[in-house]
């Protein structure tokens, strides 16, 4: 398999179905001359939609691992994003032989951290009904910057995260077709990152029970946690004036 063929051929993506999933076995389909390694299936996240790529390690058949310091989608010849999913390897790791197996296990504390944040950024959609002009989720922080020029209250903020994670709501995911996205564009809160189209369907994550009065819609490719109870306490540490029509709501966990 050549450089191109190993970043054009889609590595499954078992997080999207299942973001509890911390491990899988895969099969090694190509290391990259940058040293990155495809595998055929992966339970780690690549940088994306302002997530933070997954962190972990590559357990070989002998029991040595291959410790990944991050994860990022392949880029063709022109730059464009592919399917395929490259694990960076931290530096001077020993990379695995094509075609070797191996379990892929993603640092779960880590990841656990960044779907917390990440569902309490569309809490955040909610309780400010405000376009949305960037996004950023790390293991330590996260920020969601709002295309607005009024003035955000944090302590408000952090009673109605605070009151919709003790109201304990399912986060779903689903899906909707491209032409039912097209008949509802308010569904996409970010200007800045538009939904992938082009397979007929778009993948979709709500917050609140089906039928009951919407808390969040919108399509979103990233992980979350199954119910905002599992949010814990996460706090708005910051509220910052970014420009005349932005405002950044900078996320922390409680101390
Ligand atoms: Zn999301």
């Amino acid at each position: 398999m050549t450089h191109d063929e190993a970043l054009s051929a889609p590595t499954r993506d078992l997080f999207r179905e299942d973001a509890y999933l911390r491990e899988c076995r895969a099969t090694v389909a190509a290391v990259l001359p940058d040293g990155g390694i495809v595998l055929d299936r992966t339970v780690f996240y690549p940088l994306g939609g302002g997530q933070a790529g997954d962190a972990g390690v590559l357990v070989r058949a002998d029991g040595r691992e291959v410790p990944i310091a991050d994860t990022r989608k392949g880029k063709d010849a022109e730059g464009r994003p592919t399917a395929a999913i490259v694990h960076v390897p931290a530096p001077g790791a020993e990379p695995p032989a094509v075609g070797e197996e191996v379990t892929a296990r993603i640092d779960w504390e880590r990841r656990h951290r960044l779907m917390r944040f990440h569902t309490t950024t569309h809490l955040l959609c909610h309780l400010v009904a405000q376009p949305v002009n960037g996004c950023s989720v790390t293991p330590d922080a996260a920020r969601l910057d709002f295309h607005m020029d009024g003035p955000l209250d944090a302590a408000a903020l952090n009673a109605g995260i605070a009151r919709l994670v003790a109201e304990a709501h399912p986060v779903a995911i689903g899906a909707i077709t491209d032409a039912e996205l097209d008949a509802q564009p308010d569904l996409v809160k970010s200007m800045s990152v538009q939904p992938p189209r082009g397979s007929g369907q778009v993948r979709t994550v709500r917050v609140g029970t089906d039928g009951q009065p919407q808390i969040d819609l919108q399509p979103c490719g990233g992980t979350h946690v199954a119910n905002t109870a599992e949010i814990g306490g996460v706090v708005v540490t910051k509220i910052e004036k970014k420009g005349a029509m932005a405002r950044r709501v900078v996320l922390g966990f409680a101390a």
